[in-house]
């Protein structure tokens, strides 16, 4: 992707102080995807690294699934959505993991035998989310060909758990 319209894209992610709660600096990826050049951009700036290497993308509920939807389409891939805990009918898998306060599980279906996953996600805070994902896709039989996320923020030590991420972004 061009690095202008990159730049431009990083440009419009919107940051609010103290929500969903006090403390936390909420990055907005919204009014990038509503943009077309800069929702371009994105989607080919994180499927660049892996071109090739994946046949299905997944994304985690809920902004993960519209990066995951826009990735696959460019890149003539499929796509696996990863649901909360009580969405899926019939899940093959489920992985619990600690949120800030308490667990939270994710679940999906299928069976990813000789399948390799491209995982996206908007945000990179502790790295959490991806490293139960990347788990989901291992239960399910897949192999996980990269993982690529549009912000990572370096100071939540996501990198520790996920250092193969690969981030467009990092504040
Ligand atoms: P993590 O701590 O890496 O498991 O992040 C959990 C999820 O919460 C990610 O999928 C992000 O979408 C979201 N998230 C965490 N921190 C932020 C933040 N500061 N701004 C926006 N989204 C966030």
């Amino acid at each position: 992707p061009c690095p202008d319209e990159l730049a431009r894209a990083e440009s419009l992610i919107s940051i609010t102080p103290d929500f969903p709660q006090p403390g936390i600096l909420f990055r907005d990826i919204a009014p990038v995807l509503s943009d077309a050049d800069a929702l371009h951009a994105v989607t080919q700036a994180l499927a660049a690294p892996f071109e090739h290497g994946f046949d299905l993308v997944a994304g985690v509920e809920a902004r993960g699934f519209l990066l995951a939807g826009a990735v696959a389409t460019a890149t003539g891939t499929g796509l696996l959505p990863i649901r909360k805990a009580g969405k899926v009918p019939r899940p093959d898998a489920s992985v619990d993991y600690a949120l800030e306060y308490g667990i939270a599980t994710i679940e999906a279906s299928g069976d990813l035998t000789g399948r390799r996953v491209l995982l996206v996600d908007d945000v990179l805070a502790t790295g959490g989310t991806l490293r139960a994902a990347i788990s989901l896709v291992e239960q399910l039989g897949g192999t996980v060909a990269g993982v690529a996320v549009v912000l990572e923020l370096a100071e939540l030590g996501g990198r520790d758990a996920v250092p193969e991420a690969h981030a467009v972004f990092a504040a």
